[in-house]
């Protein structure tokens, strides 16, 4: 069997990537229980931001290493709030100022023009310096609501409307979610490589 640190803190990735790597004989351990500690994201795109985490969990813990960067594309807003979702309303910000931010700046826009995608990006890497990290890409369309709808999910999800489905994203069961989302089609892809 052998052991791949995650580089994420959170629980709930940790959870879906240990399900789907099972079969494979594979252990995801969190970066935390190496007390590795985050590495500031300075890369301006998804994959640049995968492989520095990658990179960093790979040289503390000796172990290869998964890393995942995401983010939300708006069209009306040329792509913002992109890399920077997660501090869109500023440094330790919180998912509702992030979406009141949003929502002010799509104030004037109408609900043909709030188009939008999630983006996932997951980076496997076999050591610190693998000069060819394994890159999946997922992607999910939909658009912004003028409203927080739903109580699930996290994030922007509460704005994050499927028209095919009359739902916001935040009131999909998470095993729905999970099969529609950027991230579930990019861990998809990554299962492949193993
Ligand atoms: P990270 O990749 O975990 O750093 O996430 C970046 C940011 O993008 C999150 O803090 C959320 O604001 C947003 N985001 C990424 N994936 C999702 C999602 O599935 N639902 C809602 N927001 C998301």
């Amino acid at each position: 069997m052998s052991t791949i640190v995650l580089a994420t803190g959170n629980q709930g990735k940790v959870k879906e990537l240990t399900h789907l790597l099972s079969a494979h004989n594979i252990t995801i351990v969190p970066q935390s229980d190496f007390h590795v500690p985050d590495v500031p994201e300075t890369g301006t795109t998804f994959v640049e931001n995968a492989i520095i985490k990658a990179r960093h969990a790979a040289k503390l813990t000796g172990l290869p290493a998964i890393a995942d960067d995401s983010g939300l594309e708006v069209d009306a807003l040329n792509g913002e709030p992109g890399v920077y979702s997660a501090r869109y309303a500023g440094d330790n910000t919180t998912d509702e100022k992030n979406n009141a931010k949003l929502l002010k700046e799509l104030i004037d826009i109408t609900d043909d023009k709030r188009t939008a995608r999630f983006h996932c990006v997951l980076v496997y890497m076999r050591h610190e310096n693998d000069p060819t990290p394994i890159i999946c890409h997922g992607v999910w369309e939909g658009s912004i609501l003028k409203a927080p709808r739903g109580e699930q999910g996290f994030g922007y999800d509460p704005l994050f409307w499927q028209e095919a489905l009359q739902l916001s994203s935040a009131e999909l069961d998470r095993d729905i979610k999970n099969s529609l989302s950027h991230r579930g089609k990019a861990l998809a892809e990554l299962v492949k490589h193993f």
